[in-house]
């Protein structure tokens, strides 16, 4: 089995690599990246126009399987992430049950082997049933192929525990994903405090409700030695502290959303429930902070925190809403719209975030176009216009402020391991 990808322009970071190429694959594995390979016994593709990259990753995903299918399974989720250019998720383990064990990261991966179209894999719980108190068993979560832990949503309120968590990772050097959120000071906020919040009547959430925890965590990964990973990063203040701590070499990632980086509080004032989203959307200043945090190497990562959610969740008033935005059908779309086609971000940035810089904050073999590794290949139309129309998502979930948006620049192919799963976002079944 051969497949030829001609005349693209490939663009890959982790080899340093941005030049007309080819690419050939056999038998689902990289074969060949070299200008002007003339193989002609398989499939050809003429990618001439088109951005070939690695295959895009997302860390950060809510696929909802097992125990809330009604909002997404491992079928839609992972085939509206093939529609949306990507070919590696990672799950997070607040379904029911919890994915607190072997048996259920176990399931998931089975699950993701007989119905699932990109490659899947599972993050494992901080603590048993997210519940804050007790550790989850590491060991056997990593054993069953679990790639971090978190209590995403849920954050781990105690500090101890939080300590003796990062003490456990560590002998696995597993990555910890901090979804920071001092509850404390988030009360029954619904927006961002500031401006926007007083203006629409709305009781705000501030920022340092997220900086408190991100300070936190930073000074327990450096007690510990752990990896600490600041899930969607969203203000200044965030920015700030990683940096410093990077700088000091606490071990400290991070990752930040695309809608924290093209959305403003100001359009909460719709009124619609679909902008609704844990963090909040912030000002334009703390959108700057975020795009700077980028360019000087302070983010990571690019994750979507795909969250899908049931029409009934959020065709309701504002506060009685649930968090969260239906990411993966839009999240390379908007980045190339709305920062590398508007010339605020290059390129090979763009890519590294979705590629290498994911798969090296998880320590997995993914992200590069290396000879010898599996076909995941992500093939981008920057030309392409298309507007946001929800009816057509593979994904469970609606839920997007970006719908009716018109962007330009859309995942054309996504191929994993050698075979094409989607094209011109639709899924190739079979
Ligand atoms: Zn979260």
């Amino acid at each position: 089995m051969k497949l030829l990808i001609k005349g693209g322009r490939v663009v890959d970071p982790a080899n340093d690599i941005d030049a007309i190429m080819d690419i050939l694959v056999e038998d689902g594995i990289i074969a060949e990246v070299q200008v002007n390979i003339l193989d002609r016994e398989g499939e050809v593709i003429d990618a001439s126009g088109k951005i070939v990259c690695p295959g895009f990753i997302d860390m950060h995903v809510h696929l909802r399987e097992p125990g809330f299918e009604y909002k997404e399974d491992i079928a839609s989720g992972t085939r509206a992430a093939a529609a949306g250019g990507f070919t590696t998720v990672c799950c997070m383990p607040n379904t029911d049950p919890v994915i607190d064990n072997s048996t259920v990261a176990s399931f998931v991966k089975e699950r993701a082997a007989k119905s699932g179209v990109v490659n899947v894999y599972p993050i494992g719980s901080i603590t048993k049933k997210q519940a804050g108190k007790e550790l989850s068993e590491m060991a056997d979560l990593v054993a069953a192929g679990c790639v971090a832990v978190s209590d995403d949503g849920k954050p781990v309120a105690n500090a101890g525990i939080m300590r003796h968590a990062m003490d456990y990772a560590k002998m696995f050097d597993l990555a910890i994903l901090s979804h920071c959120e001092e509850q404390s000071l988030v009360g029954d906020g619904q927006m961002h405090e500031g401006y926007f919040s007083t203006l629409y009547g709305f009781k705000g959430i501030s920022t340092a409700a997220e900086e408190v925890m991100v300070s936190r965590d930073i000074i327990l990964a450096g007690l510990t030695g752990a990896h600490v990973h600041i899930c969607h990063a969203s203000t200044s203040g965030s920015m700030e502290l990683i940096r410093e701590a990077k700088a000091k070499g606490i071990w400290v990632t991070c990752e930040v959303t695309p809608h924290h980086l093209l959305l403003t509080d100001e359009i909460v004032g719709g009124y619609d429930a679909d902008t609704k989203v844990n963090p909040p959307l912030r000002s334009e200043e703390h959108l700057e902070a975020l795009l700077q945090g980028i360019l000087d190497g302070t983010v990571d990562c690019i994750a979507t925190d795909h969250a899908p959610h049931h029409l009934e969740r959020k065709d309701c008033e504002y506060d009685l809403a649930s968090n969260g935005i239906s990411g993966l059908e839009t999240a390379v779309a908007g980045i190339m719209d709305g920062l590398v086609n508007k010339g605020r971000l290059e390129v090979d940035k763009m890519v590294e975030l979705f590629t290498v810089g994911p798969a090296d904050v998880l320590g997995i073999d993914k992200g590069t176009l290396d000879v010898g590794t599996d076909a995941d290949i992500t093939i981008i139309d920057p030309q392409l216009s298309k507007v946001v129309d929800t009816a057509e998502f593979y994904s469970k979930g609606k839920n997007t402020p970006f719908k009716g948006h018109s962007l330009k620049g859309w995942p054309w192919m996504t191929i994993v391991k050698g075979k094409v799963v989607a094209k011109e976002g639709k899924i190739v079944e079979g």
